[in-house]
């Protein structure tokens, strides 16, 4: 290695799953909305002209914050805002977390916050989920530098009631609390009902999933005005331009209409619940999933088989090749119809795979 080599940052980067595009394939690996934004997105959206952009955007994406605070009923010094939540979260892992003492996170969850934790050279320690997959809160007292949870949990889809998180909280009022909400709208109860009570507690969410708008990066962070403030200092010592003008504008009106989005919510809860039982009956277990995915094993055809089997068929999910969890594909709900055509693919791959047959296309 040569000199200056030596002193380059080393960082082992988190693998985004694959973001096939082209007409007819169905898409079910990275937990998207299959539905449009909101009317007034689409409509901001055509309005929007050119000439807006010349100038640089609010800084603080007041308009954005401010809708965000009176959706959530917070003030808007409780509020942060940030390009995605994992733009918010890796600036959250750099404000919080600077004790000697590990951070803690569970051993199967979301593998960008080990990434960080690298990147920023922070020590963490990630103790196992049980075999259900839940968290055992006993694991997070003591003395810790600061807690990371996602909940509901990625990839598993498990969601810890409130209590439980509140449990953990309360155990470690001497570190920042994180909670990744990604999924909190699919079913789960939020954490934000205990900012009252917590200062050192931080809610996280995405306008990726539930708001149909992966494409523009939104995401949010909640918290006491004290830890709002941290943020907020270290995000102007890195760069004061984060949000651009679209995402703002685009952001807000998302925001506005409640009623689109508890809507479409509904629609997806209602589908993964039918996928839930279409599954079941072609001999597929998962935990009780509070997403917009579920997380399931097959009881005799090997995840990685049915992955690939899948994949030639254009019907993209997503596997990991990791310790426990190596027997589980991750499916994001899409549509009724996107549903269908997985499920019924998968009832006949099945059925071949069980008499013995080869079975590759469906209009064979
Ligand atoms: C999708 C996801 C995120 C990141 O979402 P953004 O698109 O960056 O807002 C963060 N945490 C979890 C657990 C996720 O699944």
């Amino acid at each position: 290695m040569t000199a200056w080599e030596e002193n380059v940052r080393k960082a082992v980067p988190y693998v985004p799953g694959e973001q096939p595009r082209f007409d007819g394939m169905i898409k079910l690996n990275t937990n998207e909305n299959p539905y449009p934004p909101a009317p007034g997105v689409q409509k901001a959206l055509r309005e929007m002209e050119a000439g807006q952009l010349k100038l640089y955007p609010d800084p603080g994406a007041g308009m954005l914050v401010d809708a965000l605070a009176e959706y959530y009923q917070l003030g808007r010094d409780q509020i942060f805002v940030g390009v995605g939540s994992d733009d918010v979260l890796a600036m959250s892992f750099l404000t919080f977390f600077n004790s000697a003492k590990p951070v803690v996170f569970p051993d199967i969850t979301y593998s960008f916050y080990e990434v960080w934790a690298s990147l920023f050279r922070i020590p963490f320690r990630t103790p196992a989920l049980d075999e259900e997959f839940h968290i055992r809160k006993e694991d997070y007292y003591g003395e810790n530098g600061g807690i990371v949870i996602a909940n509901p949990n990625a990839p598993t889809s498990v969601c810890e009631g409130i209590e439980v998180i509140e449990d953990i909280i309360r155990h470690n009022p001497g570190c920042v609390v994180i909670v990744d909400e990604a999924y909190i709208d699919f079913g789960g109860v939020s954490a934000r009902s205990l900012l009252e009570t917590y200062d050192n507690l931080l809610v996280v969410q995405t306008f990726s999933k539930s708001r149909s708008l992966a494409g523009l990066r939104i995401g949010f962070a909640m918290g006491s005005s004290k830890l709002i403030a941290a943020l907020n200092n270290v995000k102007y010592s890195f760069n004061s331009y984060t949000m651009n003008l679209p995402s703002i504008i685009l952001g807000t009106e998302a925001v506005k209409d409640r009623e689109y989005f508890i809507e479409t919510t509904r629609r997806v809860i209602r589908t993964r619940e039918e996928a839930k039982r279409a599954l079941r009956a072609l001999g597929f277990t998962f935990p009780d999933s509070r997403t917009n995915f579920i997380f399931a094993r097959h009881e005799s055809i090997p995840a990685a088989q049915l992955f690939a089997a899948l994949r030639k068929q254009n019907i993209f999910v997503r596997y990991f090749d990791k310790p426990r969890i190596d027997q589980y594909l991750r499916i994001t709900v899409g549509t009724d119809e996107q549903m269908k055509k997985l499920t019924d693919y998968l009832k006949a791959y099945i059925s071949a795979q069980t008499e013995g047959r080869e079975y590759e296309n469906l209009s064979d």
